[in-house]
Protein backbone atom coordinates (compact mmCIF):
# COMPACT_ATOMS: atom_id res chain seq x y z
CA UNK A 1 0.00 0.00 0.00
CA UNK A 2 1.44 3.72 -1.09
CA UNK A 3 0.46 5.48 2.63
CA UNK A 4 -1.10 8.90 2.50
CA UNK A 5 1.32 10.24 4.61
CA UNK A 6 4.38 8.58 6.10
CA UNK A 7 7.38 9.27 8.64
CA UNK A 8 10.92 10.29 7.17
CA UNK A 9 13.75 8.93 9.62
CA UNK A 10 16.82 8.73 9.08
CA UNK A 11 20.80 7.65 10.60
CA UNK A 12 21.04 10.76 12.05
CA UNK A 13 17.27 10.70 14.04
CA UNK A 14 18.26 7.28 15.05
CA UNK A 15 21.81 8.69 16.58
CA UNK A 16 20.06 11.25 18.20
CA UNK A 17 17.46 9.24 19.85
CA UNK A 18 19.55 6.54 21.00
CA UNK A 19 22.56 8.96 22.19
CA UNK A 20 19.75 10.24 24.89
CA UNK A 21 18.83 6.82 26.05
CA UNK A 22 22.36 6.34 26.77
CA UNK A 23 22.56 9.80 28.65
CA UNK A 24 21.37 11.41 32.13
CA UNK A 25 18.21 12.56 31.35
CA UNK A 26 14.79 10.60 29.52
CA UNK A 27 12.97 13.73 30.26
CA UNK A 28 13.23 16.98 31.67
CA UNK A 29 16.51 17.50 30.72
CA UNK A 30 18.45 19.58 27.92
CA UNK A 31 16.82 18.35 25.07
CA UNK A 32 13.34 19.86 25.61
CA UNK A 33 14.90 23.51 25.46
CA UNK A 34 17.33 22.45 22.63
CA UNK A 35 14.27 21.45 20.49
CA UNK A 36 12.25 24.64 21.26
CA UNK A 37 15.04 26.89 20.73
CA UNK A 38 14.90 25.42 17.03
CA UNK A 39 11.47 25.78 16.82
CA UNK A 40 11.84 29.76 17.90
CA UNK A 41 14.19 30.05 15.71
CA UNK A 42 12.74 28.59 12.59
CA UNK A 43 9.30 30.15 13.12
CA UNK A 44 10.52 33.40 14.18
CA UNK A 45 8.79 33.81 17.48
CA UNK A 46 9.86 34.56 20.84
CA UNK A 47 8.74 31.42 23.06
CA UNK A 48 8.58 28.14 22.16
CA UNK A 49 6.44 25.44 24.83
CA UNK A 50 7.01 22.03 23.55
CA UNK A 51 4.28 19.63 25.10
CA UNK A 52 3.53 15.83 24.37
CA UNK A 53 0.85 16.11 21.43
CA UNK A 54 -0.72 19.18 19.54
CA UNK A 55 -3.73 18.46 21.51
CA UNK A 56 -2.53 19.16 24.63
CA UNK A 57 -1.05 22.39 23.18
CA UNK A 58 -4.34 23.53 21.95
CA UNK A 59 -5.63 22.95 25.37
CA UNK A 60 -3.06 25.29 27.08
CA UNK A 61 -3.32 27.80 24.78
CA UNK A 62 -7.12 27.64 25.33
CA UNK A 63 -6.51 27.94 28.94
CA UNK A 64 -3.60 30.73 29.17
CA UNK A 65 -6.24 33.08 27.25
CA UNK A 66 -9.00 32.15 29.94
CA UNK A 67 -10.92 30.16 27.84
CA UNK A 68 -13.28 28.81 30.81
CA UNK A 69 -17.39 28.49 31.49
CA UNK A 70 -19.35 30.73 29.76
CA UNK A 71 -17.11 31.44 27.14
CA UNK A 72 -17.09 30.52 22.87
CA UNK A 73 -14.48 29.26 21.00
CA UNK A 74 -14.94 29.32 16.75
CA UNK A 75 -13.37 27.03 14.57
CA UNK A 76 -13.62 25.67 11.09
CA UNK A 77 -15.84 22.09 10.83
CA UNK A 78 -12.87 21.18 8.07
CA UNK A 79 -10.08 19.97 10.98
CA UNK A 80 -9.36 17.45 13.04
CA UNK A 81 -11.85 17.11 16.09
CA UNK A 82 -8.99 18.38 18.65
CA UNK A 83 -9.32 22.00 17.04
CA UNK A 84 -12.89 22.12 18.55
CA UNK A 85 -12.28 19.64 21.28
CA UNK A 86 -10.06 21.65 23.41
CA UNK A 87 -12.39 24.54 23.93
CA UNK A 88 -15.00 21.79 25.44
CA UNK A 89 -12.00 20.50 27.77
CA UNK A 90 -12.34 24.08 29.38
CA UNK A 91 -15.91 23.60 29.67
CA UNK A 92 -16.74 26.45 26.87
CA UNK A 93 -19.21 26.06 24.36
CA UNK A 94 -17.85 25.62 20.64
CA UNK A 95 -19.34 26.33 17.31
CA UNK A 96 -18.15 26.80 13.92
CA UNK A 97 -17.92 28.80 10.55
CA UNK A 98 -18.14 27.83 6.89
CA UNK A 99 -15.25 26.93 4.87
CA UNK A 100 -13.89 29.13 2.33
CA UNK A 101 -15.05 27.25 -1.13
CA UNK A 102 -11.50 27.84 -2.79
CA UNK A 103 -8.91 27.01 -0.34
CA UNK A 104 -11.29 24.89 2.21
CA UNK A 105 -9.96 26.83 5.42
CA UNK A 106 -12.04 28.92 7.40
CA UNK A 107 -13.99 31.83 5.81
CA UNK A 108 -13.49 35.14 6.32
CA UNK A 109 -16.82 36.22 4.60
CA UNK A 110 -18.48 33.94 6.77
CA UNK A 111 -17.01 35.12 9.90
CA UNK A 112 -17.41 38.64 9.35
CA UNK A 113 -21.20 37.76 8.39
CA UNK A 114 -21.51 35.35 11.79
CA UNK A 115 -19.94 38.09 13.99
CA UNK A 116 -21.95 40.91 12.23
CA UNK A 117 -25.04 38.57 13.13
CA UNK A 118 -24.27 37.72 16.84
CA UNK A 119 -23.59 41.70 17.72
CA UNK A 120 -26.98 42.76 16.01
CA UNK A 121 -28.50 39.99 18.16
CA UNK A 122 -26.85 40.38 21.20
CA UNK A 123 -25.37 36.61 20.82
CA UNK A 124 -22.27 35.63 22.25
CA UNK A 125 -19.27 37.19 20.82
CA UNK A 126 -16.30 34.31 20.55
CA UNK A 127 -13.57 34.56 23.02
CA UNK A 128 -11.10 32.82 20.76
CA UNK A 129 -11.34 31.82 17.30
CA UNK A 130 -9.27 29.02 15.98
CA UNK A 131 -8.35 29.15 12.20
CA UNK A 132 -6.71 26.30 10.75
CA UNK A 133 -4.36 26.04 7.79
CA UNK A 134 -5.58 23.38 6.15
CA UNK A 135 -3.26 21.47 4.25
CA UNK A 136 -0.26 23.85 5.11
CA UNK A 137 -1.88 26.67 3.63
CA UNK A 138 -2.28 29.51 5.65
CA UNK A 139 -5.56 30.95 6.04
CA UNK A 140 -6.04 34.95 5.60
CA UNK A 141 -4.79 36.16 8.74
CA UNK A 142 -4.82 39.53 8.10
CA UNK A 143 -8.14 39.78 7.58
CA UNK A 144 -8.90 37.68 10.55
CA UNK A 145 -6.64 39.69 12.46
CA UNK A 146 -8.40 42.64 11.63
CA UNK A 147 -11.73 41.61 12.68
CA UNK A 148 -10.36 40.08 16.34
CA UNK A 149 -9.82 44.01 16.54
CA UNK A 150 -13.15 44.96 15.77
CA UNK A 151 -15.22 42.00 17.51
CA UNK A 152 -12.04 41.73 20.50
CA UNK A 153 -11.60 37.94 20.50
CA UNK A 154 -8.07 36.23 20.68
CA UNK A 155 -6.56 33.97 18.12
CA UNK A 156 -5.02 30.75 18.39
CA UNK A 157 -3.37 29.20 14.79
CA UNK A 158 -3.99 25.25 14.56
CA UNK A 159 -0.71 25.23 12.45
CA UNK A 160 -0.31 21.50 12.80
CA UNK A 161 -0.02 21.34 9.12
CA UNK A 162 2.02 24.14 8.08
CA UNK A 163 5.49 24.42 9.87
CA UNK A 164 7.74 25.48 7.05
CA UNK A 165 5.13 27.03 5.39
CA UNK A 166 4.89 30.85 4.97
CA UNK A 167 2.31 33.42 5.11
CA UNK A 168 3.06 37.47 3.52
CA UNK A 169 6.86 36.46 3.35
CA UNK A 170 6.62 35.36 7.14
CA UNK A 171 6.76 31.90 8.90
CA UNK A 172 3.69 30.51 9.74
CA UNK A 173 4.02 30.21 14.07
CA UNK A 174 5.71 34.00 13.76
CA UNK A 175 2.40 34.87 15.76
CA UNK A 176 2.49 38.32 13.44
CA UNK A 177 -1.48 38.30 13.56
CA UNK A 178 -2.39 36.48 16.39
CA UNK A 179 -1.76 35.37 20.15
CA UNK A 180 -0.79 31.69 19.68
CA UNK A 181 0.22 29.03 17.16
CA UNK A 182 0.57 25.13 17.73
CA UNK A 183 2.50 22.71 15.59
CA UNK A 184 1.90 19.17 15.89
CA UNK A 185 4.66 16.20 15.34
CA UNK A 186 2.82 13.25 14.67
CA UNK A 187 4.32 10.97 12.24
CA UNK A 188 2.02 12.00 9.27
CA UNK A 189 3.09 15.77 9.59
CA UNK A 190 6.18 17.79 8.53
CA UNK A 191 7.93 17.19 10.69
CA UNK A 192 7.72 14.28 14.09
CA UNK A 193 8.33 13.56 17.33
CA UNK A 194 6.40 10.29 17.62
CA UNK A 195 3.82 12.24 19.34
CA UNK A 196 4.43 16.00 20.09
CA UNK A 197 3.20 19.16 19.58
CA UNK A 198 4.23 23.23 20.28
CA UNK A 199 2.61 26.32 21.19
CA UNK A 200 4.80 29.53 19.80
CA UNK A 201 3.80 33.07 21.17
CA UNK A 202 5.41 36.55 21.29
CA UNK A 203 3.81 36.84 24.74
CA UNK A 204 5.53 36.25 28.07
CA UNK A 205 2.81 36.06 29.90
CA UNK A 206 1.15 33.87 28.08
CA UNK A 207 4.50 31.78 27.30
CA UNK A 208 4.86 31.81 31.35
CA UNK A 209 0.89 30.23 31.84
CA UNK A 210 1.26 27.88 29.05
CA UNK A 211 4.56 26.58 30.73
CA UNK A 212 3.09 26.31 33.98
CA UNK A 213 0.27 24.14 32.69
CA UNK A 214 2.34 21.76 31.00
CA UNK A 215 3.54 20.12 34.00
CA UNK A 216 1.11 20.27 36.90
CA UNK A 217 1.11 24.07 37.15
CA UNK A 218 4.12 23.61 39.49
CA UNK A 219 6.89 26.23 39.59
CA UNK A 220 10.45 26.80 41.33
CA UNK A 221 10.86 30.05 40.00
CA UNK A 222 10.34 32.76 42.89
CA UNK A 223 9.20 35.52 40.94
CA UNK A 224 5.97 33.25 40.55
CA UNK A 225 5.43 32.17 44.28
CA UNK A 226 3.19 33.55 46.56
CA UNK A 227 5.23 33.01 49.74
CA UNK A 228 9.65 33.41 49.74
CA UNK A 229 11.61 30.57 48.48
CA UNK A 230 12.32 28.40 51.13
CA UNK A 231 15.82 26.76 50.29
CA UNK A 232 16.68 25.54 46.97
CA UNK A 233 14.02 22.05 47.40
CA UNK A 234 11.38 24.71 47.61
CA UNK A 235 8.88 24.49 44.70
CA UNK A 236 5.11 25.63 44.56
CA UNK A 237 1.99 24.85 43.07
CA UNK A 238 0.66 27.84 41.66
CA UNK A 239 -2.40 26.87 39.57
CA UNK A 240 -4.22 23.27 38.04
CA UNK A 241 -1.88 21.92 35.59
CA UNK A 242 -1.41 19.05 33.60
CA UNK A 243 1.36 16.45 32.83
CA UNK A 244 1.80 17.28 29.23
CA UNK A 245 5.79 17.29 29.09
CA UNK A 246 7.13 15.65 26.13
CA UNK A 247 10.64 13.18 26.66
CA UNK A 248 13.97 13.97 25.45
CA UNK A 249 14.23 11.01 22.96
CA UNK A 250 11.03 12.94 21.27
CA UNK A 251 12.99 16.12 21.76
CA UNK A 252 16.35 15.34 20.24
CA UNK A 253 14.35 13.36 17.19
CA UNK A 254 12.69 16.50 16.65
CA UNK A 255 16.08 18.67 16.61
CA UNK A 256 17.14 16.34 14.40
CA UNK A 257 13.92 16.51 12.26
CA UNK A 258 14.27 20.40 12.30
CA UNK A 259 17.27 20.08 10.29
CA UNK A 260 15.22 18.46 7.08
CA UNK A 261 12.73 21.19 7.40
CA UNK A 262 13.64 23.17 4.45
CA UNK A 263 14.64 19.56 2.39
CA UNK A 264 10.85 18.29 3.33
CA UNK A 265 8.95 21.04 2.71
CA UNK A 266 10.72 21.64 -1.04
CA UNK A 267 10.29 18.07 -1.77
CA UNK A 268 6.82 18.15 -1.36
CA UNK A 269 6.27 21.23 -3.18
CA UNK A 270 7.51 19.74 -5.37
CA UNK A 271 5.76 16.46 -5.82
CA UNK A 272 2.56 18.96 -5.33
CA UNK A 273 3.64 20.63 -8.28
CA UNK A 274 3.42 17.12 -10.31
CA UNK A 275 0.42 16.03 -9.45
CA UNK A 276 -1.05 19.42 -10.62
CA UNK A 277 0.27 18.89 -13.98
CA UNK A 278 -0.38 15.59 -13.98
CA UNK A 279 -4.12 15.69 -13.18
CA UNK A 280 -5.25 19.00 -14.95
CA UNK A 281 -7.15 17.54 -17.11
CA UNK A 282 -8.71 14.68 -15.01
CA UNK A 283 -12.21 15.71 -13.52
CA UNK A 284 -11.27 16.97 -10.64
CA UNK A 285 -10.76 20.16 -9.23
CA UNK A 286 -7.22 20.61 -7.80
CA UNK A 287 -5.98 22.30 -4.89
CA UNK A 288 -5.80 26.16 -5.55
CA UNK A 289 -3.04 28.14 -3.75
CA UNK A 290 -3.61 31.85 -2.66
CA UNK A 291 -1.28 34.59 -3.52
CA UNK A 292 0.71 35.10 -0.51
CA UNK A 293 0.81 31.81 0.94
CA UNK A 294 3.14 29.11 0.55
CA UNK A 295 1.97 25.59 1.80
CA UNK A 296 3.90 23.29 3.54
CA UNK A 297 1.69 20.81 1.57
CA UNK A 298 0.78 18.27 4.18
CA UNK A 299 -1.74 17.37 2.31
CA UNK A 300 -2.78 17.11 -1.91
CA UNK A 301 -6.97 17.18 -1.83
CA UNK A 302 -8.67 16.84 -4.72
CA UNK A 303 -11.96 16.82 -5.22
CA UNK A 304 -14.13 14.79 -7.45
CA UNK A 305 -16.12 16.54 -10.12
CA UNK A 306 -19.14 13.52 -9.75
CA UNK A 307 -21.04 15.19 -12.24
CA UNK A 308 -18.25 14.57 -14.87
CA UNK A 309 -17.99 10.48 -13.68
CA UNK A 310 -19.59 7.38 -13.66
CA UNK A 311 -18.77 6.78 -10.41
CA UNK A 312 -19.39 7.45 -6.57
CA UNK A 313 -17.17 9.04 -4.11
CA UNK A 314 -17.31 5.90 -2.23
CA UNK A 315 -16.48 3.47 -5.00
CA UNK A 316 -12.82 5.58 -5.77
CA UNK A 317 -12.15 5.70 -2.48
CA UNK A 318 -12.53 1.71 -2.00
CA UNK A 319 -10.87 0.86 -5.43
CA UNK A 320 -8.29 3.34 -5.18
CA UNK A 321 -7.77 1.34 -1.94
CA UNK A 322 -7.97 -2.28 -3.17
CA UNK A 323 -6.03 -1.21 -5.90
CA UNK A 324 -3.11 -0.26 -3.09
CA UNK A 325 -3.13 3.01 -3.38
CA UNK A 326 -3.53 4.43 0.36
CA UNK A 327 -6.00 7.34 0.08
CA UNK A 328 -7.96 9.19 2.78
CA UNK A 329 -10.29 11.72 4.04
CA UNK A 330 -9.57 15.17 5.45
CA UNK A 331 -11.78 15.20 7.32
CA UNK A 332 -15.63 14.13 8.03
CA UNK A 333 -16.99 17.54 8.73
CA UNK A 334 -16.78 18.27 13.33
CA UNK A 335 -20.28 18.92 13.91
CA UNK A 336 -21.49 15.84 11.83
CA UNK A 337 -19.53 13.59 14.39
CA UNK A 338 -22.13 11.72 16.38
CA UNK A 339 -20.75 13.25 19.73
CA UNK A 340 -21.43 17.08 18.24
CA UNK A 341 -25.34 15.82 16.71
CA UNK A 342 -25.27 15.30 20.45
CA UNK A 343 -24.84 18.78 21.22
CA UNK A 344 -27.17 20.11 19.20
CA UNK A 345 -25.50 20.82 15.96
CA UNK A 346 -27.54 19.72 12.93
CA UNK A 347 -26.47 18.58 9.25
CA UNK A 348 -27.53 21.48 6.81
CA UNK A 349 -25.87 23.89 9.51
CA UNK A 350 -22.25 24.01 7.47
CA UNK A 351 -23.17 23.79 3.73
CA UNK A 352 -19.72 24.60 2.34
CA UNK A 353 -18.41 21.96 4.46
CA UNK A 354 -20.46 19.61 3.79
CA UNK A 355 -20.44 19.83 -0.03
CA UNK A 356 -16.72 19.33 0.54
CA UNK A 357 -16.79 16.35 2.40
CA UNK A 358 -19.02 14.89 -0.19
CA UNK A 359 -16.22 14.90 -3.19
CA UNK A 360 -13.03 15.53 -1.08
CA UNK A 361 -10.09 12.80 -1.50
CA UNK A 362 -6.38 13.17 -0.01
CA UNK A 363 -4.41 11.20 -2.55
CA UNK A 364 -0.56 10.17 -1.44
CA UNK A 365 1.86 12.78 -0.11
CA UNK A 366 5.11 12.07 1.96
CA UNK A 367 8.95 13.07 1.85
CA UNK A 368 10.03 9.33 0.99
CA UNK A 369 7.65 9.33 -2.14
CA UNK A 370 9.33 8.40 -4.91
CA UNK A 371 8.51 9.28 -9.00
CA UNK A 372 7.16 5.98 -9.45
CA UNK A 373 5.06 5.53 -6.86
CA UNK A 374 3.65 8.99 -7.35
CA UNK A 375 3.25 7.39 -11.33
CA UNK A 376 1.34 4.70 -9.81
CA UNK A 377 -1.16 6.83 -7.92
CA UNK A 378 -1.39 8.99 -11.04
CA UNK A 379 -2.28 5.55 -13.18
CA UNK A 380 -4.27 4.76 -11.10
CA UNK A 381 -6.33 7.58 -10.53
CA UNK A 382 -7.06 7.64 -13.95
CA UNK A 383 -8.38 4.05 -14.29
CA UNK A 384 -10.55 4.51 -11.87
CA UNK A 385 -11.87 8.05 -12.56
CA UNK A 386 -12.26 7.42 -16.46
CA UNK A 387 -13.23 3.61 -16.90
C1 LIG B 1 -2.98 16.32 13.83
C2 LIG B 1 -3.82 17.48 14.16
C3 LIG B 1 -4.11 17.85 15.48
C4 LIG B 1 -3.74 17.02 16.66
O1 LIG B 1 -2.40 16.73 16.71
P1 LIG B 1 -1.84 15.71 17.79
O2 LIG B 1 -0.38 16.07 17.85
O3 LIG B 1 -2.06 14.34 17.24
O4 LIG B 1 -2.54 15.93 19.06
C5 LIG B 1 -4.85 19.00 15.70
N1 LIG B 1 -5.29 19.75 14.68
C6 LIG B 1 -5.05 19.41 13.40
C7 LIG B 1 -5.56 20.29 12.31
C8 LIG B 1 -4.33 18.26 13.10
O5 LIG B 1 -4.13 17.91 11.83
Amino acid sequence: MIPYGKQDINAEDIEAVLNVLQSEFLTQGPQIPHFENSIKKAVKAQYAIAVNSATSALHIACLALGVGKGDVVWTTPISFVASANCALYCGASIDFVDIDADTYNLSVFHLQKKLQHARLNHLSLPKVVIPVHLCGQSCAMQEIYQLSQEYDFSIIEDASHSIGGRYLDRSIGGCQYSDISIFSFHPVKIVTTAEGGVATTNNASLAQKMTLLRSHGITRDPLLMSTTKEGDCYYEQVCLGFNYRMTEMQAALGVSQMRRLASFVTLRNKLAKRYDHALQDLPVQLPQQMQGTYSSRHLYIIRLQLDKIQITQKEVFSLLREKGIGVNLHYIPIHLQPYYQRLGFLSGQFPHAESYYKNALSLPLYHGMTKAQQDVVIVTLKEVLLS
